[in-house]
């Protein structure tokens, strides 16, 4: 009997659905080909929970989660819910909520830049040509967006604002821990970034990761400041394979490592817990510039389930596949709109998801016999 597993899917606002729609194809072959047994159920989140639930997360969607074994998620948000106060809006009821409810402390967004959208870089030729493939590792849940005190204060008639950037041992250790677990698996380096020349929390950030290194002598790790770091990523970023940093320089280091692969409708994220529970969903967000109109790029959203694959089903042979899949259609020159220079010539959403899915079962053709032998 082929083990069961359940994923709890939210496909949410915008272009969520749209893109979702490309996923079960993928779960479709995965299922009938892979020898897997993945199923899936649908729930509301964000805009769509508020209008079927009042809710941006309703609690049968809470439920539904807690009882599946990973999270498959679109994008939640858009104009039609602007209105609302802050707190209700669908990304704050909706998905910081959910972030919230299960603790997801660490947060992977891998930046790779594909040979065949290398124009679509801000970065010149003979810096990536190459590619390079990033891992940027950001701790989601501490430091300076969550510490306390925080405020904004009066002293006499001038105002003074203040936030803290705080981190406990045991936050930095468990981060570093799942990132030297990967990095081992992948005999990947990691550099982690911090600001231990000025701050104290860099300090026992820098410290605490020497320490937990000892555990991992295999991995080579490597410290730099964050603003060498920015520096290094647009100078040389084939020079990184795992970045590992706190909330605040993560949330920006991963940005600005997006920016350089040149489309946001490629990159996937996977969110962790301490039970290495995980929800997966697209680095972009719900487009509704783009909503409904059958142009965005499905490949962040499949990329995210490819992350399912190996992280929470722990199936990263059956997850090479599919990202083989994906190199393989855009080296025949399929692009969605958003990654081609040639507006009058590109693939839609449904085309993209065919695609992946036709290549993926002709991954499965060509390695049929190894797959069998290995009992994949
Ligand atoms: P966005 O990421 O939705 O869009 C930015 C630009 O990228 C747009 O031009 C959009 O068309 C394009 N884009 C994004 N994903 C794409 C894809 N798969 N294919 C092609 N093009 C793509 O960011 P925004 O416009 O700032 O936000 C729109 C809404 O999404 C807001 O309500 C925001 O709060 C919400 N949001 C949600 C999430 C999430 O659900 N995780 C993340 C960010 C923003």
């Amino acid at each position: 009997m082929k083990k069961k597993f359940k994923i709890a899917i939210l496909p949410g606002d915008g272009i969520g659905p749209e893109v979702i729609k490309e996923t079960y194809k993928i779960i479709h072959v995965l299922n009938q080909y892979f020898n897997l047994n993945i199923q899936t159920k649908e729930y509301d989140i964000g805009g769509i929970g508020i209008k079927n639930h009042g809710t941006g997360l309703p609690n049968e969607t809470l439920i539904g989660c807690k009882k599946s074994d990973a999270i498959l998620l679109g994008s939640v948000g858009g104009p039609q819910w602007n209105h609302l106060p802050l707190d209700q809006q669908p990304e704050r009821s909706g998905l910081l909520n959910l972030r919230k409810k299960f603790n997801f402390f660490c947060n992977l967004r891998p930046a790779k830049l594909y040979r065949e959208l290398q124009d679509l870089s801000p970065l010149r030729k003979e810096i990536i040509s190459n590619g390079f493939n990033i891992l940027c590792i950001r701790e989601l849940t501490g430091g300076i967006y969550f510490g306390l005190p925080k405020g904004i204060k009066k002293n006499g008639k001038e105002k003074y604002a203040f936030d803290t950037e705080i981190y406990h041992e045991f936050e930095i250790k468990r981060i570093a821990h799942i990132a030297f677990q990967i990095a081992q698996k992948k005999r990947l380096k990691i550099t982690s970034v911090d600001k231990s020349n000025v701050l104290e929390s860099s300090i026992l950030w820098r410290n605490t990761v020497k320490k937990i290194s000892k555990k991992y002598p295999d991995v080579s790790v490597s410290h730099l400041y964050v603003d060498n770091a920015a520096m290094q990523i647009i100078k040389n970023p084939c020079q990184f394979d795992i970045i590992l940093t706190s909330n605040l320089f993560g949330d920006i280091l991963s940005d600005e490592c997006a920016m350089i692969t040149g489309s946001i409708g490629m990159l996937p994220s996977a969110s962790f817990n301490e039970k290495k529970f995980g929800m997966y969903e697209p680095a972009g967000g719900s487009a509704p510039d783009i909503q409904n109109k059958n142009i965005a790029n499905p490949i962040a959203q499949i990329l995210s389930l490819s992350m399912l694959i190996e992280y929470s089903l722990k199936k990263p042979e059956i997850s090479k596949f599919i990202n083989t899949s994906i190199k393989n259609v855009l080296k025949k020159g399929y692009k969605t709109l958003d990654i081609t220079n040639n507006k009058k010539k590109y693939v839609t959403t449904e085309e993209m998801g065919n695609l992946i899915t036709e290549f993926l079962i002709k991954e499965y053709e060509k390695n049929e016999k190894n797959l069998i032998s290995k009992n994949i």
